[in-house]
């Protein structure tokens, strides 16, 4: 436990341990191992630097996972994988400016299953990878479609994960997408959570640098917790700061958090960037939001996450001016 130093750096080291017992958990080798195998994985996904006994839950656990991943892989063939798109609303003028496109996994047996029980597994295997570029492609399409009808359908975001934007040949292939469909780099944003970016930060701002060339936005999602410095922040090409929900949550209650926003929001445009709170979902909330001259907002208040054609319904009332939300920034 130890800490200690390579070339200057401090380096922490933690042990995750899984423990099986014979004959109580296993009487063969194999078994015994595979067990002690759950048990660590247990150990691991409970934050790690523990030990953790195995339980013949544990197993259930593992089989429900292995079953879920490779009914995963299946997922593109039957088409079960679509894309939802929650709109991001200017605090100024109650416009939609644009949405972030949201995965979900339609399984007949279950419903529509959200990206939280299903991303994390495929981020274990490189089908995040395939998972990405999906969604990606079906963004370009529907934005594509969108444009035959309304000239401007905002900038759409899409989330990235750290496995995608490591791969070797990323840049040519999100641009390989984009000329497929025509549609320019300037109306997609890549939102890169902040513990992403913090992960390998020289690796990181070589390849955003990259993209940014190309004429993407780029944006750090679920900002806050991680507490990044502000010297990191600063050299990567980002122009949106995505405010993570849990602090949006109480700004109406909590003095704290509301301070705490109103600084992160400050930050942001000495920063020269856009900020967008997530996870709106009270009047109260939004009126905090204006108040401190927030730009963007998103949330359950304007409605769940929606289908691509009622995302183009909503721009087109927009257009004519009778999208119901306005009435929310009178
Ligand atoms: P995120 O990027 O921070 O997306 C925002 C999440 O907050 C979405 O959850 C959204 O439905 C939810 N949300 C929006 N408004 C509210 C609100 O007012 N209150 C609350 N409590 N929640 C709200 P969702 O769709 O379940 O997605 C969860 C996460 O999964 C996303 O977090 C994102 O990190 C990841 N994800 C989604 N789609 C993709 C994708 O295509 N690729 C990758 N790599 N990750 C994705
Ligand atoms: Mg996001
Ligand atoms: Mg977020």
């Amino acid at each position: 436990a130890r800490d200690f130093h390579v070339e200057r750096r401090e380096i922490v080291i933690t042990a995750s341990i899984g423990i099986a017992a014979c004959p109580d958990d296993a009487d063969n080798v194999i078994d015994l191992i595979r067990n002690a195998d759950a048990a660590l994985y247990h150990a691991k996904k409970s934050g790690g630097n523990v030990h953790c006994y195995y339980k013949p839950e544990m197993n259930e656990a593992a089989v429900e996972r292995l079953m879920t991943k490779s009914k995963l892989k299946r997922s593109f063939e039957r088409d079960e994988l679509l894309v939802h798109y929650q709109p991001k609303y200017n605090l100024e003028t109650g416009e939609v400016f644009g949405a972030e496109a949201l995965v979900r996994w339609e399984l007949p047996e279950r419903g529509v299953i959200l990206p939280a029980n299903f991303i994390p597994i495929a981020e274990e295997t490189n089908l995040i990878i395939e998972i990405g570029e999906w969604v990606l492609d079906k963004v370009c399409e529907d934005f594509r479609y969108w444009q035959r009808s309304v000239s401007s359908p905002g900038r759409v975001s899409v989330n990235l994960s750290l496995k995608q934007l490591r791969q070797r040949n990323f840049i040519q292939r999100i641009s390989a997408i984009m000329r497929g469909y025509e549609v320019s780099p300037t109306s997609l944003e890549l939102e890169i959570t902040e513990t992403t970016l913090m992960e390998d930060s020289d690796r990181t701002v070589k390849l955003l640098d990259e993209l940014y060339a190309l004429g993407l936005h780029l944006a750090i999602d679920d900002f806050g917790p991680g507490y990044s410095s502000l010297s990191a922040l600063q050299q990567f090409p980002i122009s949106t700061l995505k405010i993570d929900k849990s602090f949006v949550r109480h700004v109406s209650t909590s003095a704290d958090d509301a301070t705490l926003v109103g600084t992160i929001v400050q930050m942001g445009q000495n920063m020269n960037m856009d900020v967008v709170a997530e996870g709106v979902e009270t009047e109260e909330q939004l009126n905090f939001l204006q108040s401190i001259n927030c730009t963007y907002a998103q949330g359950l208040l304007f409605g769940d996450p929606m289908s691509s054609d009622n995302y183009l319904e909503l721009l087109l009332a927009q257009k004519e001016g009778t999208n119901q939300h306005r009435a929310l920034f009178a």
